[in-house]
């Protein structure tokens, strides 16, 4: 009753501008597993389509391996489908404190927490260790959860730029006052795939008595040479108070999260953080995979390296082909179209020619900074990259950016 046609009429509004906008986020069904090739149903009703998938977050193409499946099958069976309770109460089984010993072992820390999902670590770590005595100073482009999270905590907030170093140690000058202070970066981030200067960080975290918190979900299981995570690319394995991370990108997929670090802030979060006392505990045959993927990467560093090698040979045959990439070394390739209905239709484009990508544009990336963001996987073969590439290469012809200048693309398409 309350839901009038007035009401009605205002959201409908709110959607169509969304449209108009061509901001509005749509939906492809895949009727397969995820993997580098999927059968794609788009636009919805249509018959299905082959498509190599480029944009997943299957880093190390462990979301469909068959050492998985069954490890999460053999879960199943042993350890049953849901345990219908939270950890505290009657929701932790042997496998979930199996799984926190050995992420406390993998990423080199003290001991981990489990959480449903590394949104929900972020949500609840901030409130669990900080009060309002304390101190949050954040890079301005950490992740979406991680906000959130900051928003929960009754701790005073305060950001530096991107990356900058000095931004970050005159915002450490500033609150030194302050009880706790508790630096927070995302290890890899995720629109530019660029990242953070941890070797730098510790160092001025340990100059001005600071506390650390790396979000790795962007690098956990691939970057550094075993896979450990940015702390080990920048050789601080150790030495970071906490880090957050997921299990649904490299580390198989699926789902949940945790909060790896200091004991004592580990065992706060057990205490106190909300999103572990008050959600469900990640399902027996979810624990069970993740323990799988450890297991693999732990005893070869083969699916890490193949990736990187998959990353080079993109990256470098990107630019030989004439576009403009955010220059890096994860797998996290960008190519910049800067205008967002160019984005929009050159991720079209591919899919007409059997690629899946998709654009990015504002809100989700500033403006005039719209980009197709592809992300590469150990699960690709040569084939697949080779594919894509002549699909990129064809579809920039057609869009006559080859070669060109940022401001010469600027110039034909406008920002
Ligand atoms: C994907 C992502 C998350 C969210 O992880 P979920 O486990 O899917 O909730 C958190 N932080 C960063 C940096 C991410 O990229």
């Amino acid at each position: 009753m309350g839901y009038t046609d007035q009401t009605r009429a205002m959201y409908r509004e709110i959607l169509d501008g969304l449209k108009e906008a061509g901001i509005y986020k749509e939906e492809r069904y895949i009727h397969s597993p995820q993997a580098a090739d999927i059968e794609v149903e788009f636009p919805e009703g249509s018959s299905l389509k082959k498509v190599i998938n480029i944009c997943a977050n299957n880093y190390l193409g462990l979301s469909s391996h068959p050492e998985v499946i069954k490890a999460a099958h053999e879960g199943l069976d042993s350890h049953g489908y849901g345990m219908s309770s939270v950890r505290f109460i009657c929701g932790t089984q042997d496998i979930h404190r199996k799984l926190e010993h050995m992420l406390t072992e993998f990423l080199g820390t003290e001991d981990t927490i489990l959480f449903p999902s590394c949104l929900d670590a972020n949500s609840g770590v901030f409130e669990a260790i900080l009060t309002k005595d304390d101190v949050m100073i954040s890079d301005r482009l950490v992740h979406a959860s991680l906000i959130d999270g900051i928003r929960l905590c009754s701790a005073m907030h305060d950001t530096y730029k991107h990356s900058d170093m000095e931004h970050l140690e005159s915002k450490l000058q500033l609150h030194s006052d302050r009880r706790l202070k508790l630096v927070i970066t995302d290890g890899v981030f995720s629109m530019d795939g660029d990242t953070a200067k941890l070797d730098k960080m510790v160092e001025l975290c340990e100059k001005y008595n600071a506390m650390l918190l790396v979000d790795d979900s962007h690098a956990s299981g691939f970057i550094g040479k075993t896979g450990r995570g940015t702390h080990e690319k920048y050789n601080v394995m150790g030495k970071i108070d906490v880090i957050t991370t997921t299990f649904g990108k490299g580390l198989g997929g699926a789902s949940g999260g945790c909060v790896s670090g200091r004991k004592e802030l580990v065992e706060m979060c057990r205490q106190k953080a909300r999103p572990y006392l008050f959600s469900n505990t990640i399902a027996p045959p979810v624990v069970a995979g993740v323990i799988r993927v450890l297991e693999i990467l732990s005893a070869t560093t083969e699916r890490r390296d193949k990736l990187e090698k998959n990353t080079i040979f993109w990256r470098e045959n990107l630019q030989k082909a004439g576009f403009i990439i955010k220059e890096g070394d994860t797998p996290i390739v960008p190519i910049m179209l800067f205008n967002a209905r160019l984005s929009q239709n050159f991720s079209r484009d591919l899919y007409d020619e059997g690629i899946y990508a998709t654009g990015f544009f504002f809100p989700v990336v500033p403006q005039g900074q719209a980009r197709i963001r592809t992300q590469i996987s150990a699960g690709h073969e040569l084939h697949h990259l080779e594919k894509a590439l002549d699909a990129f290469t064809k579809v920039g012809k057609k869009y006559n950016i080859l070669g060109k200048t940022k401001q010469e693309i600027i110039d034909m398409y406008g920002m």
